[in-house]
């Protein structure tokens, strides 16, 4: 069975694929079918927080598996009343919460209940924002890349320079539903956001009476050193979306919903699989780690060591190195793609964000020695001319 060549055969052809079969993961390493051992420094895209493999919840998955697997919400059910209390209790302010599947649909239900519960139809969102693929999310999303051939996307979207409260300020006026943002652009290449830009945000929805989404699919659950990225920044926003690590890597999506959110009565959204048994309990052991771990704390720790390192690499291909917890990019003078390759044969796995940023997402279970491991080989990349680097 030639296995890259099927998925090139029977694939519809929307990925890129990597010239490389991964079959198993432990920690933060993954093991290609021949058991070479990578560095997995992209959690696919954010999803592996709690690294690979993880014991507790795949005893629990397995339990719940043979217990009950699906169940619409309209009936309660333990593993989900568990869940609902956990995770609304891991930020102030955000009582209620709607499950769901994936990032994209936690978006566009943030999306539907900013409109149903303002009565108005317009959303603003910031220039290099990324929020999903689907329709709602992919007009809240900016680059072209990803929005072009889809037209006509959903109406009633504009986008703002991002950090830039002056626009913000001009673009948010009475007809806005709410205003949607990333605190660190993760796609969008790396961005943090700055505390005075998202207190004003915070202000400025409450003036003109628009609803604040965070989106936090990425930031979300430990990876920018506290459980939400949000909470570096002293601002509740009325809607939170989380997706990726949620449930350590089972399919989940769930938007934090707070007091301000209106109109939520029965029929108004609904999904089959939103809330299934499988799903919570997978997410009930996952923050169970997460927080009895500190996997936020040890995100914080991880990440100051290692962006001092990074900090400390002495090349001038590096324009500069930015982030948040274990959440880094560090922004090359050139394309990327020849260094993530250059890594890839040094056994490291890592990510681009946008053309010319390497985003890092590893494991936050990361360890110091694999920290090492991971500097000393970009170390060794970033500092070489690249024979192909445009
Ligand atoms: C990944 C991501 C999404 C989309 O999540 P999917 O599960 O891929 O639909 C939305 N917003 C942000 C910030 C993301 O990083």
């Amino acid at each position: 069975m030639d296995i890259i060549e099927i998925e090139n055969k029977h694939g519809a052809g929307t990925y890129a694929k990597q010239n490389l079969i991964i079959v198993r993961g432990e920690g933060a390493s993954l093991f290609d079918i021949d058991g070479n051992e990578y560095l997995d420094c992209a959690s696919g895209h954010g999803v592996a927080n709690l690294g690979h493999g993880n014991k507790k919840v795949a005893e629990a998955i397995y339990k719940q598996a043979s217990t009950l697997i699906t169940l619409f919400e309209s009936f309660p059910n333990d593993q989900r009343a568990m869940l609902m209390q956990k995770i609304t209790s891991l930020v102030d302010g955000l009582d209620r919460v709607f499950f769901c599947n994936s990032g994209t649909e936690a978006v566009e239900a943030a999306i539907k209940f900013a409109r149903l519960s303002t009565g108005r139809k317009n959303i603003v969102a910031a220039m290099r924002a990324f929020h999903g693929r689907t329709y709602g999310a992919l007009s809240a999303t900016f680059n072209k890349k990803y929005r072009e051939g889809f037209e006509p996307l959903v109406p009633g979207f504009s986008h703002v320079s991002f950090n830039n409260i002056e626009a913000l300020d001009k673009a948010v006026n009475e007809e806005i539903a709410a205003v949607i943002l990333e605190v660190v652009q993760g796609e969008g290449g790396l961005y943090p956001a700055s505390v005075e830009y998202i207190q004003a945000a915070r202000r400025i929805c409450d003036e003109r009476g628009a609803l604040l989404i965070i989106d936090e699919i990425q930031t979300g659950f430990g990876r920018t050193g506290k459980m939400f990225a949000i909470q570096h920044y002293g601002v509740t926003p009325d809607i939170l979306t989380c997706a990726k690590s949620l449930a350590g890597g089972v399919p989940m999506g769930a938007v934090l919903i707070g007091s301000r959110v209106k109109n939520l009565a029965p029929g108004v959204h609904a999904t089959t699989f939103g809330g299934n048994p499988l799903s919570c309990a997978a997410a009930n052991a996952a923050l169970d780690v997460i927080i009895g771990e500190d996997l936020p704390g040890q995100a914080a720790a991880k990440g100051a060591y290692l962006m001092d390192k990074l900090k400390a690499i002495n090349s001038p291909n590096i324009r500069e190195v930015r982030g948040l917890g274990l959440m880094i990019g560090i922004e090359m003078k050139q394309k990327v793609a020849p260094y993530l390759k250059t890594l890839q044969e040094k056994k490291i796995i890592a990510l681009n964000a946008g053309m010319t940023v390497i985003r890092l997402l590893p494991p936050l279970v990361i360890t110091y020695e694999q920290i090492d491991r991971l500097v000393e080989a970009l170390t060794e990349v970033l500092t070489s001319e690249m024979k192909n680097a445009e």
